[in-house]
């Protein structure tokens, strides 16, 4: 069994407990992990509180010295992608192909707001009083609680400590108790590159004794949290204790629209990767096909061909396209969906079982909805299901494709340039993407709304949502204050 530890105060510690983390290629425990509970919470949020309010180094860095500690820590990560990505593939099941590529893009995150860190401007105001001068100084929002689920753990930890950081902030990062192995080997760099203690720190534990503890405490100004809907509710409802602004990043029933005109052969292969890439336990993942009837059996004769010749396999072989499912529970989820949908009339058109064998596998599966009201077209499955549905009219594809309480990410494929015009403002999404798919970058903000939250993580604005203006004004006239009992 490998042991791993958390970061509290920049001190690594087994928790205050111990459970096992399951290989979900084999279903077999391969490593320990500490879980920590309300003493460990409080210790973590107490040091992060130390290290911005306690007058130690890191308050007292300028903003420059910040941005470099990030560059820093960004190296790091480079120089360790090869375990941080074996790590997460072990502990996860996310293929070894998408691990790699992945955790090298986090460094550049990093790096994206290392250099953001003293650009965070304050403002001079044109304040309509001759005798004063008045300006916005921009201050980190406090002691930051990031919670993040399962799928890419790493850069969705990035995407919160990244601005986080950048803003001034501390953090404590609560991994999730589902694959926390790559979070705590991050702790290791953090470390590493020399952060003072109590900025960065990293738990695990579980949802009812660990992230409801760190989410309510009383020293936590700002909750980033990324995961479903029924936690967020949880969430929501902890920040009513200690009313912390929350940033909340959950789940989605993505639309990819396909009109006739469309190159199909491209728009398949942005379907393979909306839905199969990452096994389909993707956020953003593009779960509702709607295509156009003209050319539907034609575009499902190509999909399913290409949905076949998916490599399924070991997550850490470079060959394989889809792995298993992070755990058992999540297979179970999706199992009783794809039921739920055949019993509502819903066809198979490839997949929709299990592979036999050892491991949380399920094979890349296309469901035809057509004429039904199957589950599957507005219940998540976290996983390589994909429901198809057709329309006729552009008027019906813009409501099919709102048509869910979800509004994180969707897409369009025609060659009508009008078309993708109209349809890139009519369809309810944080993210409208045009004759492509899936495809991120730390200078673009990414986020939703509805059901799929409010968040937005990346780009400038998400280092500004870690900062609070604070108002300064200074009378200028040496003239004693006129009349004290009417405000000026
Ligand atoms: P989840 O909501 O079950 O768990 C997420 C995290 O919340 C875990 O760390 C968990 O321990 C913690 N948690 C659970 N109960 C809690 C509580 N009461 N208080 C505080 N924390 C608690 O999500 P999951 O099943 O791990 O992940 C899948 C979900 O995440 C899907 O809905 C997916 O769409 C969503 N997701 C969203 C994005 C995005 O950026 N929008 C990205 C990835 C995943």
């Amino acid at each position: 069994m490998q042991q791993f530890q958390c970061y509290i105060d920049g001190r690594f510690g087994n928790g205050e407990a111990r459970f096992q983390s399951v290989d979900p290629a084999t279903g077999a425990a391969w490593a320990e992990m500490p879980e920590s509970r309300k003493a460990d919470v409080d210790r973590a949020v107490e040091a992060a509180h130390q290290a911005l309010h306690g007058g130690g180094r890191w308050a007292r860095m300028t903003a420059t010295q910040r941005g470099k500690l990030l560059y820093r820590l960004a190296d790091l990560i480079a120089a360790s992608v090869p375990r941080l990505a074996e790590l997460e593939t072990r502990d996860t099941g996310k293929i070894i192909r998408e691990t790699s590529s992945q955790i090298a893009y986090v460094a550049d995150y990093y790096r994206y707001y290392a250099g953001l860190a003293d650009k965070i401007e304050g403002a001079f105001l044109p304040i309509d009083k001759p005798d004063m001068d008045v300006w916005l100084r921009r201050e980190p929002v406090g002691v930051v609680a990031a919670i993040v689920p399962w799928n890419s753990q790493l850069f969705l930890a990035a995407v919160k400590i990244g601005p986080a950081l950048a803003a001034g902030c501390t953090i404590v990062v609560k991994a999730s108790e589902d694959g926390p192995a790559p979070l705590l080997e991050f702790a290791r760099l953090v470390d590493e590159a020399g952060f003072p203690p109590g900025v960065v720190n990293v738990i695990t534990g579980f949802g009812a004794t660990c992230g409801a503890a760190l989410t309510a405490h009383p020293k936590v100004a700002h909750i980033a949290f990324t995961g479903g809907a029924e936690t967020a509710r949880h969430i929501v409802r902890s920040s009513a204790e200690n009313l912390a602004s929350t940033s909340l990043e959950l789940g989605g029933k993505s639309p990819l629209i396909v009109f006739a005109d469309a190159d199909l052969e491209s728009a398949a292969n942005a379907q393979v990767a909306g839905i199969f890439a990452a096994t389909g336990q993707s956020c953003v993942a593009a779960s509702r096909l709607i295509v156009e009837r003209s050319v539907k059996d034609r575009f499902l004769e190509i999909l399913a061909a290409k949905a076949e010749a998916i490599r399924i396999g070991s997550p850490l072989s470079m060959d394989t396209e889809v792995g298993p499912l992070a755990t058992e529970r999540q297979r179970r989820h999706i199992e009783t969906l794809v039921a739920a949908s055949l019993d509502a009339g819903a066809k198979v058109v490839t997949g929709g079982s299990a592979p036999a064998g050892e491991g949380y596998f399920y094979r890349p599966t296309i469901l035809d909805c057509d004429g039904t009201s199957a589950p599957s077209l507005d219940k998540e499955f976290f996983g390589p299901v994909l429901s198809v549905i057709s329309f006729e009219t552009e008027a019906e594809a813009i409501e099919l494709a709102n048509s869910t309480p979800y509004g994180l990410a969707s897409g369009i494929f025609t060659q009508n340039l009008t078309r993708a015009h109209r349809l890139m403002k009519a369809i309810r999404a944080g993210i409208v993407w045009v004759n492509t798919y899936r495809a991120v970058s730390p200078i673009a903000p990414f986020g939703g709304s509805g059901l799929s939250g409010d968040g937005r993580e990346g780009g400038l604005a998400a280092a500004l949502s870690y900062t609070r203006t604070k108002t300064v004004w200074l009378r200028t006239s040496d003239d004693p204050i006129p009349d004290p009992f009417v405000m000026r």
